[in-house]
């Protein structure tokens, strides 16, 4: 009997820290890839002891061991997408850099600016967050902040309205990435609206009604979807609108009323 080689399936390279609870993190961006049937492989910057309540302590690996993760990642299975969650501090910041200057090609690179657990521990210090703006930032296809994140990028006050948040979009654009979806989830309403922002495009609105759930890991979900979709050769604009839906069924999955 013939045997057909198998398809290479697309892999994604997932570049952050584990959370113990589970929730978010490195477990929750392959999980996310799983369902989309896309391989993963993965480079740990960072070691959190967390629970849905608080960040009990975080180990940040040593910079020569995120090079080495990254560069024998990319001779293991070259990714077709890559996508970086927690950092934890400059010295990651530079050791990702620095690893995917060396290794990393044209593949798409999706952002998500990780500063602060929902309990509100910190996950990227003061440091680290200037050192992703300057180095990281600009090499990214996408970046995807939420509301405090986007207002933290810029140093600038919280957005109040949709409007204040498209102009922070632009402005985050003007730092040198390739598009920004800024995400409205952490904003009042019926609407969870996001905003997709690419260069010489008129500006995307993304609704999804609002889902009263309490589901942790929805950043690092979204952001993986994304790099997932892009990874098997969707156009932007498609690739966040099929990530939204995805965690759209995810929050619809464990809502409740109250
Ligand atoms: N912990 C880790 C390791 C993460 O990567 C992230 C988000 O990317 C979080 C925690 C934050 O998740 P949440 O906002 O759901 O607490």
């Amino acid at each position: 009997m013939k045997h057909r080689a198998a398809a290479r399936r697309p892999c994604v390279l997932v570049i952050g820290g584990t959370d113990s609870s589970g929730g978010a993190g490195l477990t929750r961006d392959a999980r996310t890839l799983a369902l989309l049937g896309i391989e993963t492989n993965c480079a740990v910057t960072a070691v959190t002891a967390q629970s849905d309540r608080r960040v009990a302590s975080v180990h940040h690996v040593a910079p020569s061991v995120i090079r080495e993760q990254i560069e024998t990642a990319f001779e293991a299975h070259r990714p077709d997408a890559i996508k970086i969650g927690m950092l934890g501090n400059r010295a990651s910041v530079e050791a990702v850099d620095e690893a995917l200057q060396a290794r990393g090609g044209a593949e798409p690179l999706v952002l998500d600016p990780v500063l602060m657990s929902s309990s509100g521990g910190v996950l990227l210090d003061a440091e680290g967050r200037r050192a992703l703006a300057e180095r990281l930032l600009p090499r990214s296809t996408l970046v995807t902040p939420n509301l405090p994140e986007a207002a933290h990028l810029l140093g600038e006050a919280l957005a109040e309205d949709e409007e204040a948040l498209l102009a922070q979009a632009r402005r985050i654009l003007g730092l040198g990435t390739g598009a920004v979806l800024v995400k409205g989830g952490h904003a009042e309403g019926d609407e969870a609206a996001d905003w997709l922002v690419v260069r010489d495009r008129p500006p995307e609105r993304l609704v999804a009604p609002r889902v009263r759930a309490r589901l942790r890991g929805t950043g690092c979900a979204l952001a993986s979807a994304i790099a997932g979709e892009l990874a098997r050769g969707a156009g932007l604009p498609d690739a966040c609108r099929r990530a939204k839906a995805l965690v759209l069924a995810e929050l619809r999955a464990v809502a409740h009323d109250d």
